[in-house]
């Protein structure tokens, strides 16, 4: 497609524009979630969680090569259509209303701040930075390593310098540090327009934290999308929440919600930020106030990288099962192949 009509400057909202003291923010600065039940565990966690992998032990992998890719097969370019090729974790290639988008632009080996150490990649992504088409919007929800790979940032600066960025509250110093130019910072619930597309950050339960002196100093969100008539709401990186509903009411219905499964074990420990596979059914049917919404639901954030405790392919199994259970129709559960796109109908 040709150049985009609306190829301005970056736009920041206008601090009057937003709340005085949005029940998320710190006063003093950074951020939080506004729920009850939404508090980490302290510091002795991390050890405990350690003492019982080594007393009770982890429950076992498949083979790392028990993920097939499929071959991505995209929208050809200015087609008004609505795709989804997953890459791999949260990093998806949506294609809506004649412009490609990418969530979470993780293309890296390792999720890690160093290249030795950290969790590696099960799978090569699912399509290859240099095989992408033109990408005109980059979302990203957070600054976790999982899904700001600084790396993969660079890399997608210099290949795209005219995409534009949309990132949380905070995050503008350190993208703009990896060489992103066109950017625009949102707070939940703010939209921006661009081109044929209007994007709105919303609200979702996390932390953020790059280092171990910056916990919660920049926002975390998911964003929803609408165009060309389809709208589909992105979850971020998040547990299960209250405003799943209102997000519905506000934004939707959606076409497609891409919703997190997976790094949910052990429980005690990351159910205040991460979503296992029921509560993930149950984010989709909160969309439609407890029943079925309608819509298609895409399982991200599984099958990549090995963060928690749960086997690499139990989220999808698990999904599957209550998918089942709430009686929701098997053909609008996109369980994908790394690399494979699916068209949605109409
Ligand atoms: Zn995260
Ligand atoms: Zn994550």
């Amino acid at each position: 497609m040709g150049p985009r009509p609306d190829g301005g400057a970056p736009s920041f909202a206008a601090p009057s524009a937003r709340a005085a003291h949005p029940t998320h923010h710190v006063p003093r600065g950074g951020f939080r979630n506004p729920w009850p039940g939404a508090a980490l565990r302290g510091a002795g966690a991390m050890l405990r969680w350690g003492l019982d992998r080594a007393v009770h032990g982890v429950p076992k992998d498949p083979p790392r090569d028990h993920f097939i890719r499929a071959q991505p097969a995209l929208l050809p370019a200015g087609h008004e259509g609505l795709a989804v090729t997953w890459i791999g974790h949260a990093a998806v290639l949506l294609q809506i209303a004649g412009s490609n988008l990418l969530m979470d632009p993780m293309f890296g080996e390792r999720a890690s701040p160093v290249g030795f150490a950290g969790p590696r990649r099960w799978v090569p992504p699912g399509i290859a930075i240099d095989a992408l088409p033109d990408v005109h919007v980059i979302l990203l929800s957070h600054n976790h390593y999982d899904h700001l790979d600084a790396g993969s940032v660079r890399a997608l600066a210099r290949r795209f310098p005219a995409a534009e960025w949309l990132v949380p509250l905070g995050l503008v110093p350190l993208a703009r540090s990896l060489g992103v130019g066109r950017i625009t910072e949102r707070d939940w619930w703010e939209r921006h327009g661009t081109g044929p597309l209007e994007i709105t950050a919303t609200p979702a339960q996390h932390f953020s934290s790059r280092t171990p002196v910056d916990r919660n100093q920049t926002l975390w969100c998911g964003w929803t999308i609408s165009g060309g008539g389809r709208r589909v709401f992105f979850a971020g990186d998040t547990a299960y929440h209250p405003a799943f509903g209102e997000i519905g009411r506000r934004l939707g219905p959606f076409d497609l919600q891409l919703l997190p499964i997976g790094a949910y074990q052990p429980r005690w420990l990351m159910r205040p930020v991460h979503m296992d596979p029921e509560e993930a059914v149950r984010a989709f049917r909160d969309a439609g106030d407890g029943s079925d919404p309608g819509g298609v639901m895409v399982p991200v954030h599984w099958g990549t990288f090995k963060l928690t405790d749960e086997p690499m392919d139990e989220p999808p199994r698990r999904v599957r099962a209550a998918w089942d259970a709430a009686r929701l129709p098997a053909e609008r559960l996109w369980l994908l192949r790394h690399g494979e796109t699916r068209r949605a109908s109409g």
